[in-house]
């Protein structure tokens, strides 16, 4: 159908091609560039365009560009529009049309093409940028209620700490028309969904935070085809779209459960092994394997998300065959078969993906059992502690750490159970210990370089322990 998400990524390639756009496929989720982690926006590829360091190819592109964001992944399953994993539609001028025609064409593609009700349409422009607000406002007659001005935070857009950035203007559809126009909140997950940014790329921000003005001005744009696809195709949340629900109902069937009559815990959790599944198989394809740092963490991080998850809700593998009872290959599958449009690469990556997945599953779940013991006693140990006192429960930072050395727990799952039973954290504690780990390691390095350069040890026994703590895991300032 017209509205399927192959259907909603194709429309917007051809739309943009009709108007001179060069389709150009999606960049790698390993992004060339030392600012960001992983690909985030559709605009990274171009980004040495944008700041006029190689010359451009064609004046203008559109692309369905693959992204990952860490920093929505406590948003995953708990609001209706974030993943980790997305695909974000963008069309790009290189210095070739700005501001009039990017607005022009917006509106068209999501009124004409797409076929959404102009009267549901609300956007945001950045509050001191009168121009755009004039171009919706005359050139296209949308009615000035149902623009509104924000500030930095949503409507100035940066890549990365440095780097290519400008303000920007979004559009919103509106659920819930009947709510009114006034005190209008575009933020209001339950009436809006913001899916289409166009940002004006005409600063360069330098490392000492000063705007400079770049040699042409550019447009960078980002539409997630998910939102596009729950919009249209009449659903409550991304993760019930044609791209992403198979995977669900393929985990909802090895948990024995209908999706359909699923309580919301047990829908967030699947909706949350959906995600991650998509995650950690593009990422895997990309080259990304689990380690203990970096980018290798985030995937690491997420599979074993989705292990603890799946066994909460009783998700086994078949327990036979070269699987040893492994589910994330199944689940894998699913993705694989899902891909064809999204990245043709990975299905010919399969095997490498599958046999990366069920190898780090079955060692993460080697440790699992008994750290899952262990933090129940450690748990109900903090719960004890303050038994009789004012105190609120508070699980130290060296259990956290225990958890984490000895038995694979990412800190971030700890804290998850943890507060599930409203137990919170001593995060100081715990970095502290994490330095002081840091400190050891890097000693024990220093010890076997040593060794390796007088011939007696191997750079294998390196102990693989180095760890960049959590906040380098973040894509470092997308505004959010
Ligand atoms: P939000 O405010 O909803 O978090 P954003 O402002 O962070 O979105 P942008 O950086 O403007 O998003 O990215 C451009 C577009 O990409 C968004 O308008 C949206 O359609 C889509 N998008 C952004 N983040 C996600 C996500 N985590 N999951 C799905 N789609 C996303
Ligand atoms: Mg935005
Ligand atoms: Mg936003
Ligand atoms: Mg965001």
């Amino acid at each position: 159908p017209q509205t399927s998400g192959d259907a909603i990524r194709q429309r917007f390639l051809d739309f943009y091609a009709a108007r001179g756009h060069k389709v150009l496929p999606s960049a790698s989720l390993v992004p060339d560039d030392p600012t960001v982690l992983l690909t985030i926006a559709g605009m990274l590829q171009f980004k040495p365009i944008f700041l006029g360091k190689v010359p451009r190819e064609v004046p203008s592109a559109a692309t369905s560009q693959k992204c990952i964001r860490t920093n929505d992944i406590e948003n995953v399953g708990r609001t209706s529009r974030h993943q980790t994993f997305f695909e974000m539609l963008g069309n790009f001028s290189f210095g070739d049309y700005f501001k009039k025609e990017a607005i022009k064409w917006a509106w068209e593609l999501s009124t004409s093409e797409y076929g959404l009700p102009a009267d549901r349409l609300w956007i945001s422009v950045y509050e001191d940028d009168d121009e755009t607000f004039a171009l919706w406002h005359d050139e296209l007659g949308i009615p000035k209620e149902r623009i509104k001005r924000l500030g930095e935070d949503d409507n100035f857009w940066t890549s990365g700490v440095t780097g290519p950035c400008g303000p920007c203007s979004e559009l919103y559809y509106d659920f819930h028309p009947e709510r009114g126009t006034s005190d209008v909140d575009l933020g209001d997950d339950t009436r809006f969904i913001e899916f289409y940014n166009l940002v004006f790329m005409q600063y360069n921000k330098k490392d000492d935070g000063s705007l400079e003005p770049l040699k042409q001005k550019n447009i960078d744009t980002g539409l997630g085809l998910e939102r596009m696809a729950r919009i249209l195709q009449k659903v409550p949340n991304n993760y019930e779209t044609d791209l992403i629900f198979p995977i669900l109902e393929k985990a909802a069937e090895l948990a024995n459960v209908s999706y359909a009559l699923a309580d919301d815990s047990t829908k967030t959790k699947l909706k949350i092994i959906g995600d991650h599944m998509r995650a950690v198989v593009y990422l895997i394809s990309d080259g990304v394997n689990p380690s203990n740092i970096g980018r290798g963490y985030v995937v690491r991080r997420l599979i074993r998300r989705v292990v603890r998850t799946g066994r909460l809700l009783g998700v086994k593998g078949d327990g036979m065959g070269d699987l040893q009872g492994a589910f994330l290959p199944i689940l894998a599958k699913k993705v694989i078969e899902l891909s064809t449009n999204i990245d043709a690469d990975v299905k010919t990556r399969s095997s490498r993906i599958l046999e990366e997945l069920r190898r780090e599953e079955l060692r993460f779940v080697l440790t699992l059992e008994r750290g899952e013991k262990l933090l129940e006693q450690m748990l109900a140990d903090a719960l004890l502690n303050i038994q009789g006192t004012e105190t609120a429960p508070c699980l130290s930072g060296k259990d956290a750490f225990i958890l984490y050395d000895t038995y694979g727990f990412p800190v971030e799952i700890t804290k998850e159970v943890a507060e599930e039973r409203g137990i919170s954290i001593d995060m100081n504690s715990f970095d502290i210990e994490m330095e002081k780990q840091r400190q050891l390691s890097q000693a024990a390095h220093d010890t076997v370089k040593l060794a390796v350069e007088n011939g007696a040890n191997h750079a294998e026994d390196i102990p693989d322990t180095e760890f960049l703590g959590y906040n380098t895991l973040h894509s470092k300032a997308v505004v959010e």
